[in-house]
């Protein structure tokens, strides 16, 4: 972006918060228009473009309703069959909340929309940080996945794939970044991590904003280094870059830039060499303005890590997106992660959204929502009330569930701003009971209220149920670590009991119920070794998850991922006694 040349986007977002309504009716009238013909709308359309021809006839899906079609384009049938504009490639989903990764049709129209939303989501933060584009350079840890052929001969990539390979990207990509486009695309992600790191050091003193797409990746970064920092220290001494990294393009990049520099090395040292790492990233690259990375949603759970370790830099949420539609961006940037609202763009997509109630009304508990309600209209949710997400694109989306629910904060001019609440599954069922996301996340939050005396984090957890015995019952992994040094003392087991009986009594009143009625066996926290929360996190990204879209799972269901988490237990703790 140009000098100061984010005022054009700024008014950009005035008139498309200003005109939402009419925006969507074109948006849809678009939509329907161009595919009514097409062998899906036909079926319930007939040809036909009115909306409420379309509000009444074509049904809210899944997924898994779609997949019949796309996979027939996938095998090589004409992309008609769903949407009129040609399908130039698929993007992958990361598949790690929710299971298998998802193909998504991807046009070129697609394409045009990603850029323009790149112009969008980071006008609002040039506004408030500076022209960080002209004040300096990126440290960004970004990971790119080989693509997949699919037998039509279609390529398939994560949306950030798709984005490091375009190319705005790679001709901004030496002014703006510190990292190579070769570490970028190394096919191993940790030969790829250690030289994004290096290379973010080697320019520490330009740095201007440290980030990536979520915020475990950030953390992901900064655990790597507390394991590595003398290595990087020592190749920035001598100028040669370690023997283990020996993807070619990485050595290759590293040619061109590394000399031996002892005085910064000794710097750096001295930097990470201190007992704790409490702003460390503040002390690496000091002239960082912010740390940006989604911290909303499951990412949530990270952000009182994010912040021992950048103490005082803003984290910033920039963007509300996947690989389905392109949704918001934040326009307040410097609200704290747990405040941040995303104001929807009308023109990505046509929203539609089913309201979600939410009651637990004692004894039975209802989330449930009732498919004959109607859908909401973009420009008419309703402040604080939760709704899921159905989008209908132009890429061959119609009434499509998305899976994140999401609540009304307030509007922007006439465009709704929402929080993002959490995915829609139920994560944790022995019985009749649903736990959701934002239920275990509130108990985790109660429960680990009782390390901080003891100067110990949860950097990590998970969930999954235990139903080898009966009756069922909950188990949490947890990753915990000392404030000081990395490893954590000896846990003090009555604490940890004390922390089982917290989160059973912050759950909701059916899980106590049944817990009373032993319907539910006592809750389980294993404690896991450092590193655990890695190595998932590999096996994720060595089933093809990106390294940059991975969202940990809140509840495992893979026998694989449990092996993983189980063979690195050290402490199992329950719950004493019933919480009621
Ligand atoms: P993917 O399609 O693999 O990129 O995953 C997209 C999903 O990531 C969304 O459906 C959300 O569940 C989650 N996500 C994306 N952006 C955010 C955000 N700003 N806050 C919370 N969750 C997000």
């Amino acid at each position: 972006m140009a000098t100061n040349g984010y005022e054009g986007e700024l008014k950009m977002i005035e008139e498309l918060t200003t005109n939402a309504e009419q925006i969507q009716d074109e948006v849809l009238g678009e939509i329907l228009s161009r595919n009514a013909g097409t062998e899906y709308l036909r079926g319930f359309l007939h040809g036909q473009t009115e909306k409420q021809l379309f509000k009444k006839n074509v049904p809210i899906v899944t997924y898994e309703d779609l997949k019949p079609y796309i996979d027939r384009i996938a095998n090589g049938e004409t992309s008609d069959i769903l949407l009129a504009e040609p399908i130039t490639g698929f993007f992958l989903s990361s598949g790690t909340s929710g299971g298998q990764p998802k193909l998504m049709p991807v046009t070129a129209e697609v394409g045009n929309k990603w850029d323009l939303f790149r112009r969008l989501y980071e006008s609002p933060v040039i506004k408030h940080f500076d022209d960080i584009n002209q004040a300096g350079k990126r440290l960004e840890l970004m990971f790119a996945r080989p693509e997949i052929e699919t037998p039509s001969g279609l390529k398939a990539a994560s949306v950030s794939t798709s984005i490091y390979s375009g190319s705005n990207f790679r001709t901004s990509l030496p002014k703006l970044y510190t990292s190579p486009v070769e570490t970028i695309f190394c096919p191993d992600p940790n030969q790829g991590l250690y030289c994004q790191l290096l290379f973010g050091l080697i320019q520490r003193d330009e740095v201007v904003k440290v980030g990536s797409v979520f915020a475990s990746t950030v953390l992901r970064g900064i655990k790597f280094l507390e394991n590595h920092w003398q290595e990087v220290c020592y190749d920035i001494k001598t100028g040669r870059l370690s023997d283990w990294i020996t993807d070619s393009g990485c050595r290759n990049a590293a040619s061109l830039v590394m000399k031996p520099n002892p005085e910064q090395a000794d710097l750096i040292e001295n930097i990470c060499n201190c007992k704790s790492w409490e702003g460390i990233i503040r002390k690496l690259w000091p002239k960082a303005r912010y740390i940006c990375c989604i911290c909303t949603g499951i990412m949530r759970q990270y952000t009182i890590e994010l912040e021992f370790y950048c103490r005082g830099l803003p984290l910033v949420s920039d963007l509300y997106a996947c690989s389905e539609a392109i949704c918001g961006i934040n326009l307040e940037p410097l609200r704290k992660p747990c405040d941040v609202s995303y104001t929807f763009l009308p023109n990505m997509a046509y929203f539609e959204f089913l309201p979600v109630k939410n009651e637990r009304d004692g004894s039975i508990e209802m989330k449930s929502n009732n498919e004959d309600t109607e859908l909401v209209d973009l420009v008419n949710v309703k402040a604080g009330q939760c709704y899921e997400l159905i989008v209908t694109t132009c890429a061959g989306l119609y009434r499509y569930k998305v899976g994140d629910v999401l609540m009304v904060s307030g509007f922007y001019n006439n465009a709704p701003q929402f929080q993002f609440v959490e995915r829609k599954n139920v994560i944790l069922s022995v019985d009749q009971e649903k736990t959701s996301e934002t239920d275990l996340f509130k108990a985790v939050t109660e429960a680990k209220a009782l390390l901080d005396p003891l100067r110990l984090i949860l950097t990590e957890y998970t969930s999954y149920v235990d139903t080898s015995s009966a009756p069922g019952h909950y188990v949490l992994f947890w990753e915990i670590k000392g404030k000081e040094g990395k490893h954590c003392k000896e846990l003090d087991p009555k604490i940890m009991v004390e922390c089982c009986s917290r989160m059973e009594e912050s759950l909701h009143y059916t899980y106590k119920i049944y817990r009373k009625r032993n319907i539910i066996a006592a809750l389980e926290i294993r404690v896991v070794k450092q590193g655990s929360f890695e190595a998932l996190m590999d096996y994720y990204v060595s089933k093809g998850t990106s390294l940059s879209q991975y969202k940990k799972p809140s509840c495992i269901k893979s026998e694989e991922a449990l092996k993983i988490l189980d063979s690195r237990v050290i402490g199992k703790y329950f719950s004493p006694k019933s919480p009621l």
